[in-house]
This record gives structure tokens, sequence and C-alpha cells, in this order.
């Protein structure tokens, strides 16, 4: 059988959708090659501890995304968009995501035609419906639609709830987005809350988290704490450190930081995150950590210029890494240990190559299976100053 076949034959639409590189292998093999792969890059500066895995690596993803459409016959279909088009690929069940989550999202193209509610058409523009995002809080259950519609105008609104709630009293929240936009961002920026609260909670390693429809929230909870809990055990606060967590997001590692640090800065560039950082810190009733909204590059040479101290660097930066104006400013303020979280392996190295000349070394690393059956690894590096 070829490799294509054998992929086919795991997941109809495999070949597609091209999200599940890996789906091939079997779970082994791929904690293996992630494994391998990263001994290679990190080579030149540390040699990693045992890659973590999951024990069950099926069905993790906490966020599942659902486009809508039309078939020739005009009936409704939902699925994926096939791998660098705009085709959708009808997709009922995914072997990565929410098995809830896709219920939910069969039942609601179900629901369409009784409700006379047409799914949108791209290219004539026709029809409401466009994406369904379905949200889990995995370890509260809590769980949050969201419909993005192509105008602010439902009809019948009131009953598609109480139909679609009726189908799943575990639903707990259920948002409007509008996106009447030609874009392919899904969410646009208009809401409106039509059941529930309009966002959902979950826990990680002991504390409550809100998400909202727009906010970053990782994607694979049972390994987001793995991943959190080695940072902290690289961060090794005793309560009386600076912390500053960089790239924070909606605050978490900050926030676990903040139980075992005299003071937690967080510095994050997105407004819809800084705003639920602040909230989260509230409603996890902290009080030694403040979030600021700035380029945590700029952010870093600010505080370098003002000669503040920091003990410990926490930084999560998005896939291309961070930038020479941070390590630079980091380098200068020169606190004891920096903890390095990082969903690219390749730019961490790039990274570590400007650290490491400026005065740190690489004392420990791992990488964390976040995204089985996908080529994608999370890793986390302790660095030390040199004395
Ligand atoms: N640490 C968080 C989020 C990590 S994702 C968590 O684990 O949940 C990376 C974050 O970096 C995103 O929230 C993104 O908005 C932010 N970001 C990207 N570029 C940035 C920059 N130049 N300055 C500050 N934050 C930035």
């Amino acid at each position: 059988m070829s490799e294509k076949e054998t992929k086919q034959k795991i997941c109809p639409v495999a070949a597609k959708c091209g999200g599940c590189q890996w789906i091939n292998k079997s779970y082994e093999e791929q904690l293996k090659s992630k494994s391998q792969n990263f001994h290679k890059l990190m080579e030149p500066y540390c040699r990693p501890e045992a890659i973590i895995g999951m024990e069950d690596p099926k069905h993790y993803r906490n966020k599942v995304h659902a486009v809508f459409g039309e078939d020739k016959r005009h009936n409704a279909i939902s699925g994926i968009y096939e791998e660098r088009s705009h085709r959708i690929v009808p997709v009922d069940s995914c072997l990565i995501e929410n098995q809830k989550a896709d219920e939910i999202i069969v039942s609601i193209r179900g629901l369409l035609k009784s409700f006379k509610i047409r799914p949108y058409n791209e290219d004539t523009g026709f029809g409401l419906l466009r994406h369904v995002l379905v949200r889990v809080g995995f370890f509260t259950g809590e769980i949050m639609v969201v419909l993005v519609l192509s105008s602010p105008i439902m009809p019948s609104k009131n009953n598609f709830v109480k139909a679609l709630l009726k189908l799943h009293p575990e639903i707990t929240t259920i948002v409007v987005n509008v996106n009447d936009r030609d874009t392919s961002m899904i969410l646009g920026e208009r809401e409106q809350v039509i059941y529930g609260k309009g966002y959902i909670e979950d826990r990680l390693c002991g504390m409550t988290f809100r998400i909202s429809p727009r906010s970053f929230y990782q994607v694979n909870p049972i390994q987001t704490e793995k991943l959190y809990a080695k940072a902290m055990e690289y961060a090794g606060l005793t309560g009386r450190e600076t912390v500053l967590d960089a790239y924070c997001g909606t605050g978490t590692i900050g926030m676990i930081a903040s139980r075992n640090a005299a003071r937690v800065l967080g510095v994050e560039l997105n407004k819809d995150a800084v705003r639920d950082a602040v909230s989260n810190a509230k409603r996890n009733q902290i009080s030694n950590i403040r979030f600021y909204l700035n380029d945590a590059g700029k952010f870093l040479l600010e505080m370098a210029e003002e000669k503040m101290s920091l003990d410990v660097l926490l930084m999560d930066p998005p896939r291309s890494g961070s930038s020479e104006e941070f390590l630079n400013a980091a380098a200068k303020i020169a606190p004891e240990r920096i903890v390095y979280i990082s969903c690219n392996p390749v730019s961490l190295v790039r990274d570590l190559k400007l650290l490491t000349k400026k005065g740190y070394r690489t004392l420990r690393c791992v990488a964390i299976d976040m995204f089985p059956y996908t080529d994608a690894v999370e890793a986390v590096c302790l660095l030390s100053k040199l004395r």
C-alpha cells in the first residue's frame, strides 16, 4: 500500500486536509521521530531529557473549527478547507478533535434546513452561516459554541438555541459572531451572546482561566499542564524572585509562577489577551502580578534602560521566535535564569545561538508532544547566566 493509501485508510480526508502529517505512524514512532529531530537541533547546546508524550494521543484538541458551505445540490456541508484552497472537504469526525465538539457541529448542520438557515456561499455572497467554532473546557466540561454569520440578523434565533440545547444540554454558552468581510480570518469583530455568559472557563495547574471566543488558549490541555509544570520546575522559584512572563497571552504561565514569586510582570501585544489576563488574575485573587500591553522587545528595552532588576525571565514567543532587540535587552538585564518555551524549535535554536554568545548557557531542555499526529514539537529550555 502506498503512503497515501495508508493515510486514506486511517482518515478518509487525510490527503486533502494535510493537518496530520504523521497519521500513518504509530504513536511510538511519532515520539521517536520527534525526539530524534529535537536531539539533532539541540546538539550544540544541551542534551534533551526524555520527550513527554501522551497516554492517549487522540481527540486532544479542545478547539474545533468547521467551515460551512453548500454542495452542488445546495445541501449544507461542513468541514475543513482543502489544503491551500477554498474548497470545502466535508468532515464529520476527526482523529485529533474533541468528539463532543464534532458531534455538536454535525447537529448544527442537521438543524439548518428546518430553520431555513442557508450556509454562506463564498462565491455568490449569499447565505448566513459561515463557520462554527466550538471550544471545550476540558477540566470543567463547559462548552462554547460560536456561530459565525455573514449578517447580524439571525431568523428564529431563540428557537434555534432551544433546539440545539435540546440535542446538546451540555452546551453552556452560545455566541453569534458577525464576519461580513471577504477575509481569511474566521472571526469578525462584532459579537452577541445569545445564550449563557459568553465565555467558558477552564482549569490549569489549580487555577481558573477565562476563554473568550477570540482569546488564545493552548489547544491540548493535558499536555499544557505538563508543559507549565516543566517550566515551573526549570524556573526554580523560591518565593523571593521578580519574574517577567514575556509574550504572556492571557497570563497563564505568569499566574502559575506568581504563587512562588515575590512579584510577576506580564507583557503581551494583544489587547484582548491582556484584558483576559487582568480578569484572570482577579478571578484567582492574585495580587502580585501586573500586566502590560506592549511589544515585548520594547518593554524589555525600557526595563534595561531603567536598570530594573529581574531574577527569572519566562518567555513564550510565537512561531517566529523572539527578536534581537528582545534578546539583547534580556542579556543586558541579565536575569539569573531564562526559561524559554517554544512552539518552533528552529527559531528556538536561532535565539539560543544569540543568548549563548551573550553570557548564557543552556542547562536543561525537553520536548513535549502537544500536537500528536502532526510533525510539530513544543520545547522548554532552561538557560542560566554564566558567572
Ligand atoms: N504564554 C501564553 C501565550 C503564548 S502564544 C500561553 O501559554 O497561553 C504567544 C503570544 O505572544 C501571543 O499571545 C501573541 O499575541 C504574543 N505576541 C506576539 N508577538 C508579540 C510581541 N512582539 N510582543 C508581545 N507579545 C507578542
